[in-house]
């Protein structure tokens, strides 16, 4: 079966995008329902040690399907480019969702759709 991994962007926290959820809230709202297999919080994915997080995260074929809430996902991938390219994962089988400005309910709805 397909693994499935959950990533939560959170430009370091201290952006207003993310102020009016509770990120911890979020991301186990999805474990709880067992959605992925698994989940991981990571400050900022497109500083250098985040493409360094996500080469080896990604690299050696444990991971089918990469869904990353955070930012808008066509910059994400822009943005991850190096490290897909790196670990040679498909951008095909990386999913991102927009969160930024949502509460923890609506954050979790939209991961929900983009999952299932
Ligand atoms: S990848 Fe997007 S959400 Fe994550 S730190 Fe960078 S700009 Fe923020």
């Amino acid at each position: 079966m397909a693994k499935k991994g959950l990533l939560l962007c959170v430009c370091q926290g201290t952006c207003p995008s993310f102020q009016q959820m509770n990120i911890f809230d979020v991301g186990n709202a999805i474990r709880r329902d067992k959605l992925v297999d698994y989940v991981a919080i990571h400050p900022q994915l497109c500083a250098t040690d985040g493409d360094k997080f996500l080469t080896t995260l990604l690299t050696g074929g444990e991971t089918d399907e990469l869904y990353v809430a955070g930012c808008d996902p066509t910059m994400q991938v822009k943005m991850f480019r190096d490290a897909l390219d790196a670990s040679r994962f498909s951008k095909e089988h990386i999913h991102g969702v927009d969160i930024r400005n949502m509460s923890t309910e609506q954050a979790v709805d939209s991961i929900k759709t983009l999952v299932s």
